[in-house]
């Protein structure tokens, strides 16, 4: 009877906790407050950050890094963690401080971790000045601006209030953007690993269905494919990965910069604005960049891989292909084939997918994606948009998770033969 007894009430607990698990929600983010002033002559900025770490994202070897150009008059995170900062060189990001956290005990509360700083946006050996100059900001992760943790994939939500962001400027970033005068609001309630901003004087805006882009002129060649291809890759996306992961509307910013190749967070893109490259080929193919907003928009849904692991390709690999698929759906099957050609010879001599470590950027963004051609041509193209239904709803963070999604969709054989070829050199 007491057995049956203790045997009854551990059923109800593992019932309970099956409940439970399926209940639980996704932990709160941690999240950034930055409050600051940016001299508009210099672009010396003095800032004060609150970051909200949650317990999840307390990590072993908790770091910060911060460019060293910043002088930090306070960093601390309250009783029970100590934080000591030291100077690091990590290239490409070049000279940091490095702020560690050491906590006397694994937190289970949110610790507050505040950081005063000030220093120039613009570090002094940058020529090109894209961080800060007259005519643009363009603040993200590598301009070491805003303390990051070291990994750099803490992601988090994020309000910011940023006084002297003069009234000439137009500002884009993701979320919900105000300004009014020099003072600049972001509210965002999606968590990412980055803060971008851009704010430059002179920037028109398109609005699309769920699209905003942001370009000097508007007219240019190359907007007109961002304008047409953007509204249209995003519809193709969302019908194919479900609704889009992001709260507003999207936005392209074509800066100003003369460097740099397009970049994406969620929901926000930039490229530069080719101004000077259309002046020499003016008889481009609008294919080349429409392929490009199409692999940066698919990031919204592939972006929860680390890209330090093997496991990248779940961003690269899938925003290629996913690409690709758009690049067929829009300009036709012969054009698809064009692209493809070029990568079945540049994936030659890529090595492996999967290798215990990040892949070639050869792998991950030629052989990956002809290897997702090859999976769709086995498993055929409704399974394949299938699988792609389920992976956009759950974005995959390791390679098991595609897998398993693959076996669901197609069986097991079909997965682990896929597995192979990811690890086939
Ligand atoms: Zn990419």
């Amino acid at each position: 009877m007491r057995a049956v007894r203790a045997l009854a009430a551990a059923l109800l607990l593992a019932v309970t906790t099956a409940a439970a698990a399926m209940a639980a929600p996704e932990p709160t983010p941690s999240h950034y407050y930055l409050k600051g002033t940016i001299q508009p002559k210099t672009g010396v900025m003095t800032a004060r950050l609150t970051i909200t770490l949650q317990p999840q994202d307390v990590v072993d070897d908790t770091a910060f890094l911060l460019g060293a150009r910043f002088n930090i008059r306070r960093a601390d995170a309250g009783p029970g963690v100590k934080v000591t900062s030291e100077p690091l060189d990590l290239p490409p990001l070049g000279k940091l401080t490095r702020l560690k956290l050491a906590f006397a005990k694994r937190p289970t509360r949110p610790v507050i971790l505040h950081i005063d700083y000030a220093g120039p946006l613009r570090a002094a050996d940058d020529p090109d000045g894209n961080a800060y100059s007259a005519k643009l900001m363009e603040l993200r992760l590598e301009e070491t601006w805003l303390p990051v943790r070291s990994d750099l994939s803490l992601a988090f939500t994020a309000d910011v209030d940023l006084k002297g962001v003069t009234a000439d400027r137009v500002a884009v970033a993701q979320g919900q953007v105000s300004h009014r005068g020099d003072r600049l609001r972001i509210h965002r309630d999606f968590a990412d690993s980055d803060l971008p901003i851009v704010a430059a004087p002179g920037l028109k805006k398109f609005v699309g269905p769920d699209i905003e882009i942001y370009a000097l002129d508007l007219d240019s060649p190359l907007i007109r494919v961002f304008e047409k291809h953007g509204v249209q890759a995003l519809a193709f996306d969302q019908k194919l990965f479900g609704p889009l992961p992001v709260d507003g509307p999207v936005r392209i910013v074509a800066s100003p910069r003369t460097k740099g190749s397009a970049y994406a967070r969620k929901g926000f893109i930039s490229s530069s604005d080719g101004a000077d490259e259309i002046k020499a080929h003016p008889d481009f193919d609008p294919a080349t960049p429409a392929a490009t907003i199409a692999h940066e928009f698919s990031h919204a849904w592939w972006w929860a891989a680390d890209p330090f692991s093997e496991n990248y390709w779940l961003a690269e690999s899938m925003a290629e292909y996913s690409s690709m698929r758009y690049i067929e759906h829009a300009f036709g099957p012969a054009k698809l084939e064009t692209f493809l050609v070029k990568k079945r010879k540049a994936a030659k001599d890529s090595g492996p997918i999967l290798a215990g470590k990040r892949a070639t950027r050869a792998a991950l963004y030629q052989r990956g994606p002809l290897l997702l051609f090859d999976l769709q041509e086995k498993i055929g193209r409704a399974k394949m948009d299938e699988l792609l239904g389920v992976l956009g709803r759950d974005p995959p963070h390791v390679t098991g998770d595609f897998l398993q999604a693959l076996s669901a969709v197609a069986g097991e054989d079909v997965a682990k033969d896929f597995e192979a070829k990811l690890r086939a050199s």
